[in-house]
């Protein structure tokens, strides 16, 4: 009755009284086959036939008002107006059909969820990439704020991975053609659902997806890497901070796609006269009860160790910034303004007097008064 018509109950491999889950799971099994992103490039154009012809038999067959018109022998194409495919997979992922299928359902019967059934199919792949991305190797280095602000370097010793000389990353030696999957780099897997029967694809577990096997590599044990000591000097530029990182490109691990990043990350050992603030540097300086009454000017050294003047105010008070020597605090390692020295007094009473400051203090005491 349909003459050149298509069979879709041929084509989705079904019984002509398949329920709707027996559809969905046929459709499901054969989009895992035949999606365009899951077969190797020669196959592509053959996988794009097929993969047009499943679903327009799938939204015929998955619906109920066009598989009953198909059944009755119009061609849901013609016979119906307007009506376009229920389903338009073009463009679409495997994975996300599959959702559009079985929607949040899927995870629902019978104690597994979508990850456990599609999670190797699904998730290898993107894990075995995240992994090769992992290159880059992390270090801690303590500074001092006069290292911070003149810079320094730091021998650093660590350890890192490089393709293993002998078979260069492969893990193998004398490869050939994988004889578990023949070379395909995926092997078929039957697992039974709540759906059915589904035919699962795997990464090959003999080969790893790569379609070759031989003798396990014996200079790197089959990992495909060694490690290697780095011992080298690093500079760390004048003005990165506690928290920032600097980074080395090309000293990470190295994969067979890359090679990660040195990530130097900075840690600030606490300075016992000078505290930080952004990029300023507080220095406290002491002053003496009589300084502090007259002002007057000192002497201090910065960070860099050079020595500075600064005035002191008459009648600076204890804990006051009461000076401020610009770009004399830690350097902007992007070329911005630097930071400034900010100074804070502290009053230092004296603890023991001679009898000539003894004599002094009571004078001053007279006129003080009584508080
Ligand atoms: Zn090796
Ligand atoms: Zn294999």
């Amino acid at each position: 009755m349909r003459g050149t018509k298509k069979d879709y109950y041929e084509i989705l491999g079904v019984p002509r009284n398949a329920t709707k889950e027996q559809i969905d799971a046929a459709f499901a099994k054969l989009a895992m086959k035949w999606h365009p992103d899951r077969v190797p490039p020669e196959k592509k154009e053959e996988a794009e036939r097929k993969f047009k012809e499943i679903s327009e038999a799938y939204s015929v067959l998955s619906d109920p008002e066009k598989r009953k018109l198909y059944d009755m022998g119009v061609d849901p194409e013609s016979g119906m107006p307007g009506g376009g495919t229920a389903y338009d997979f073009s463009g679409m992922g495997i994975e996300e059909i599959l959702e559009q299928i079985f929607g949040r359902n899927f995870g629902g019967f019978g104690g597994f969820g979508f990850e456990d059934i599609f999670g190797d199919v699904f998730g290898g792949r993107r894990r075995e990439k995240a992994r090769e991305e992992d290159l880059d190797v992390h270090v801690d280095v303590e500074l001092s704020l006069e290292e911070i602000v003149k810079g320094t370097t730091r021998e650093i010793r660590y350890t890192r991975r490089v393709l293993c000389p002998t078979c260069k990353g492969e893990g193998i030696v004398n490869p050939r053609t994988c004889s578990v999957c023949g070379g395909r780099g995926r092997v078929r897997q039957h697992q039974r659902t709540f759906f059915g029967v589904f035919v699962m694809e795997r990464t090959c577990p003999n080969c790893k997806g790569t379609g070759v096997s031989g003798e396990t590599c014996s200079t790197c044990g089959g990992k495909g890497y060694v490690e290697e000591e780095v011992e080298r000097e690093f500079a760390i530029p004048a003005g990165v901070l506690g928290g920032q990182k600097v980074v080395y490109r090309n000293m990470g691990h190295v994969g067979r796609y890359g090679t990660g990043r040195l990530v130097i990350h900075v840690r600030e050992k606490p300075h016992p006269k000078y505290e930080r603030r952004d990029r300023d540097v507080i220095y406290t300086v002491e002053i003496g009860p009589a300084r502090a009454a007259l002002g007057g000017e000192i002497e201090i050294t910065d960070l860099r160790g050079e020595k500075i003047r600064v005035k002191v105010p008459r009648g600076v008070q204890h804990g006051e910034i009461f000076a401020r020597v610009e770009g004399r605090g830690i350097p902007d390692p992007k070329g911005g303004k630097g930071g400034d020295l900010l100074i804070r007094a502290r009053i230092k009473v004296p603890t023991r007097l001679s009898r000539e400051e003894e004599e002094l203090y009571r004078k001053l005491l007279k006129l003080e008064g009584l508080p």
